[in-house]
């Protein structure tokens, strides 16, 4: 049995029509006018607040390669490699393994010198998760300041042997 639409039935579905329309367009037009909540990301960002507990960041003329970062991690991440030289280090690497840290900062807080800390970057984003495997330092081998104190330090060696070397000779020829 087909149903006819009355006339006042047909008008009413116009009316019903304008009047979902006008709503929907009442809303629309109130969110229109509003500031933008949403930032084109990665072009803009949010701010981060400083107690983030984002990708790490090391301080490398400051650390002294004591490991109390390494042994304080739960999940072993942090490996570290240099060569000592006297009181200089020689950096190899220092790397933080990012598919297992569950960003706990508990290594930030046994560091003796306070220079391993929780930086507010968060986006790692890669194809290939050996890369994952994040090498934290900024320079390998040793800094300009590290390699001049060592040549300070040698030379004072060196002048320290040469005077007890004279000294001794000094005293056998009085002997003599
Ligand atoms: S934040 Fe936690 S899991 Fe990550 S390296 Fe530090 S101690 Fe380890
Ligand atoms: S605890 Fe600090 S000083 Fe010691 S190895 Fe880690 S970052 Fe370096």
């Amino acid at each position: 049995m087909t149903q006819t639409t009355t006339p006042s039935g047909y008008v009413k579905n116009i009316w019903d029509s304008v009047k979902s329309t006008l709503v929907g367009m009442r809303i629309t037009g109130k969110y229109l006018l509003q500031k933008p909540i949403t930032v084109q990301y990665p072009d803009e960002r949010l701010p981060i607040p400083d107690r983030y507990r984002g990708i790490h960041y090391l301080e490398q003329e400051k650390c002294i390669e004591c490991l109390a970062c390494a042994r304080a991690c739960p999940i072993d991440c942090i490996e570290m490699e240099a060569v000592r030289h006297g009181k200089e280090l020689e950096w190899i690497s220092f790397t933080l393994d990012y598919q297992k840290c569950m960003f706990c900062e508990l290594c930030v807080y046994p560091c003796p010198k306070d220079c391993i800390h929780m930086g507010t970057e968060y986006a790692f984003v890669t194809f290939d998760r050996s890369e994952f495997k994040h090498d934290l330092l900024s320079f390998k081998g040793m800094d300009r300041a590290a390699r001049e104190r060592m040549k300070e330090a040698e030379a004072k060696k060196a002048a320290k042997a040469a005077g007890g070397a004279s000294e001794a000779s000094k005293s056998e020829e009085s002997a003599s």
